[in-house]
C-alpha cells in the first residue's frame, strides 16, 4: 500500500482560525489575517474544536492518491459520504497481470496463501481469456476478487477526516482500511498539527466508544497514536 498527501489548502490552521475569529469579530478580514499571525493555532484551534464549533474546519481540504489497496477496502472507503474520490475504472483499464492484495491472516500461513493465489490466478487468467476472445473488460471484470489492487483519489475536508478517523483508526475496522487511514492521519498532522494532534479513535481524546465491543486496549491505542 502506498498513500501519498498529494495536495491540501495552503496554510490549513490560519484559514480555519480565521474562518473562527470572523464569527465572534466585527473586524475586516485583512485585520484578522493580522490577529491570527502572532496566536497559537493549537491552543485556539483546540478551543473551537472542543466547543464543537466543527463547521470552521470544513474550509481545509487534504487530498490523498492510494494505490496498491484492495477493492474491499475501497469499498468500505466510499461509503464515506462528505468525501470525493476518483477511482480506477475496471471498465475502462484491462489487467494484464494479477495484482491483488493478500490479508495477513492468509499470507501467514504458507498452505492458505498457496491456495488463495492459485484461486486468485485462476480467476485472472479466465478474465485475461475472456478478454482476449472480445468479451468487454465490463464484464470479464465480474470474475475479479475483492482482493484485486485498485487506485483511487480521496479529498475530504478536516472535519470529515476527524470522522474518518476516529471510525477507521479504531481496532474495530479492518485491517486494510485502518491502516490506510492511520496513514493519512500521519501526513495529515505532520501539515497541520494543530487540526490533528488529537485524531484517531475515540479513545485518543476521551472514553473508547465501542462498548462491548472496544479492543480493550485503550491505553496501548492512545500512545500509538500520540507517537505516530
Ligand atoms: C467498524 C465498522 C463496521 C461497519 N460495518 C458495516 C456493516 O456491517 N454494514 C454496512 O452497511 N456498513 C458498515 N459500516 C459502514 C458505516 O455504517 C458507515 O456507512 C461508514 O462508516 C460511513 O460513516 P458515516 O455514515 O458516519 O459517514 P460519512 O458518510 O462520512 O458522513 C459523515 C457524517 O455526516 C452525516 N451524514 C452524512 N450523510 C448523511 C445523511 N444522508 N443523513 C444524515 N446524516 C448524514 C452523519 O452525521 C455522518 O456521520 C461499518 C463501519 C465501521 C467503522
Amino acid at each position: 500500500m502506498k498513500v501519498t498527501l498529494l495536495n491540501f489548502t495552503p496554510n490549513p490552521e490560519k484559514t480555519i482560525s480565521i474562518a473562527a475569529k470572523l464569527c465572534y469579530s466585527d473586524s475586516s478580514i485583512d485585520e484578522l489575517e493580522d490577529r491570527v499571525k502572532g496566536i497559537s493555532h493549537g491552543k485556539f484551534l483546540g478551543k473551537i474544536v472542543k466547543m464543537g464549533h466543527l463547521s470552521v474546519l470544513e474550509h481545509a481540504g487534504f487530498t490523498f492518491g492510494v494505490e496498491g489497496i484492495s477493492r474491499a477496502t475501497t469499498h468500505q472507503l466510499v461509503r464515506h459520504r462528505i468525501a470525493s474520490y476518483s477511482q480506477q475504472s475496471q471498465r475502462y483499464v484491462r489487467l494484464k497481470e494479477p495484482d491483488y492484495v493478500t490479508p495477513p491472516s492468509i499470507g501467514n500461513d504458507p498452505g492458505r496463501k498457496r491456495k488463495f493465489a492459485r484461486a486468485i490466478k485462476n480467476s485472472y487468467g479466465l478474465y485475461r481469456e475472456l478478454v482476449d476472445n472480445g468479451v468487454p473488460a465490463e464484464d470479464a471484470r465480474y470474475l475479479l476478487p475483492n482482493a484485486a489492487c485498485t487506485k483511487i483519489i480521496v479529498t475530504m475536508n478536516s472535519r470529515e477526516l476527524l470522522h474518518f478517523f476516529r471510525l477507521r483508526c479504531c481496532e474495530r475496522a479492518q485491517w486494510e482500511i485502518r491502516e490506510m487511514a492511520t496513514r493519512m492521519l500521519k501526513l495529515a498532522r505532520k501539515e497541520a498539527p494543530s487540526i490533528f494532534s488529537s485524531a484517531g479513535p475515540a479513545c485518543v481524546a476521551g472514553p473508547c466508544s465501542e462498548g462491548e465491543m472496544t479492543c480493550g486496549r485503550p491505553g496501548e491505542i492512545r500512545k500509538k497514536f500520540k507517537e505516530l
